[in-house]
């Protein structure tokens, strides 16, 4: 045999061991939310959420396989209002396993609507690929009359194959929308649309089965996150303090008593306290419990040294971050220094 055809023989012996066509490989981790609830009534608001197991969620939306070779596996089976720091860390490493170790391309995650936007960002921060990781969930239960679930588990596994995806950081996607951990937040209580993007809006959305991205991300996240939860099994405590008219002081004072290690104020106007929250404020933070003041207002910074003096009380000012996402990056700044001009860059950055 001349050697023309012998690396025709062997080339066809190679192209024989390859397999059909090779999709991307997409683990998906189901962690409970209303997307696995149950209606226990004909009227859909009557539910039980995180009910049903990974494999339902997987054969309501078969179209799925024609996207990816996905499999999955169940983390916690819970309503996201009972996330915490402990499924985090859990949730966090298994990423990063799945990701570094195990040679998927993507990790689409189910989860509650409640608490997504925060498990994004604690992901965004703790995560280490740029590899996309998508959160999906759904506002109405797994067997309700127009269960939008399946429609959106399909367009997060659309994007977590789409190199369109890659590097932009966490993502969440509801309603054919993909929104950016940072920014998202929930802004109704029962609504399908009830996901928004920040000021500059959403990243990008899904259309028959494809990711277009409109921006990316400015902010510092997932590989350039100097956050590394892996030798973690707790997080500091940090606590959120709501402020309204006449506040009572008693729950700033309560967290000070416990000694956490933060509280986070949702403050009035631009992260301002009532004035004998203010005082308990300066007292904890002379104690070592770094004071970060966000807003309760639903749009617009915290603005450093503006209405109050950061600088002489130590205290943090949120910037763009809303009080339950300020409690996440504080957890994780506290983690890597006391210092408040650090954490005030951390708030910078992140
Ligand atoms: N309470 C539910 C949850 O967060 C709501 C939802 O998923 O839409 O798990």
């Amino acid at each position: 045999m001349n050697t023309f055809k012998k690396i025709a023989l062997l080339t066809a012996a190679l192209i024989a061991t390859l397999p059909l066509s090779a999709k991307p490989k997409i683990r998906i981790i189901a962690t409970g939310g209303t997307i696995a609830g149950i209606s226990t009534t004909s009227a859909s608001s009557a539910y039980t959420a995180g009910q049903v197991g990974i494999q339902t969620l997987l054969d309501a939306v078969p179209q799925i396989l024609d996207l990816a070779d996905v499999t999955g596996e169940q983390l916690v089976n819970i309503g996201s209002q009972d996330m915490n720091d402990e499924v985090w860390l859990k949730l966090a490493k298994r990423v990063n396993q799945i990701l570094n170790e195990e040679d998927y391309d993507g990790v689409v995650i189910t989860h509650g609507t409640d608490t997504m936007e925060e498990t994004a960002y604690f992901l965004n921060l703790t995560v280490k690929s740029d590899k996309p990781v998508i959160l999906a969930g759904s506002m109405r239960p797994s067997n309700a009359i127009g269960a939008d679930g399946p429609a959106n588990l399909y367009n997060a596994v659309a994007a977590a194959i789409s190199p369109a995806c890659k590097g932009l950081g966490v993502l969440c996607c509801m309603n054919n929308q993909l929104l950016d951990a940072k920014t998202v937040i929930k802004t109704h209580t029962i609504d399908c649309d009830t996901f928004e993007g920040g000021p500059s809006g959403i990243i990008g959305y899904i259309f028959n089965g494809q990711a277009h991205i409109l921006q990316t991300p400015n902010n510092k996240h997932t590989e350039d996150s100097v956050f590394d939860v892996s030798h973690l099994d707790k997080l500091p405590k940090v606590g959120i303090v709501y402020g309204y008219a006449n506040a009572s002081p008693l729950p700033m004072k309560a967290f000070v008593d416990a000694h956490f290690d933060g509280i986070v104020l949702a403050g009035v106007g631009d992260g301002n306290f009532y004035k004998d929250v203010f005082d308990v404020a300066v007292k904890a933070q002379k104690q070592g419990i770094q004071i970060v003041r966000s807003s309760r207002c639903p749009t617009g910074p915290t603005c450093l040294n503006s209405e109050v003096d950061d600088s002489k009380h130590h205290f943090v000012a949120s910037l763009d971050l809303n009080p339950q996402k300020a409690r996440v990056l504080l957890m994780l700044a506290l983690t890597k220094t006391h210092d408040w001009e650090e954490i005030q860059k951390f708030f910078m950055e992140y």
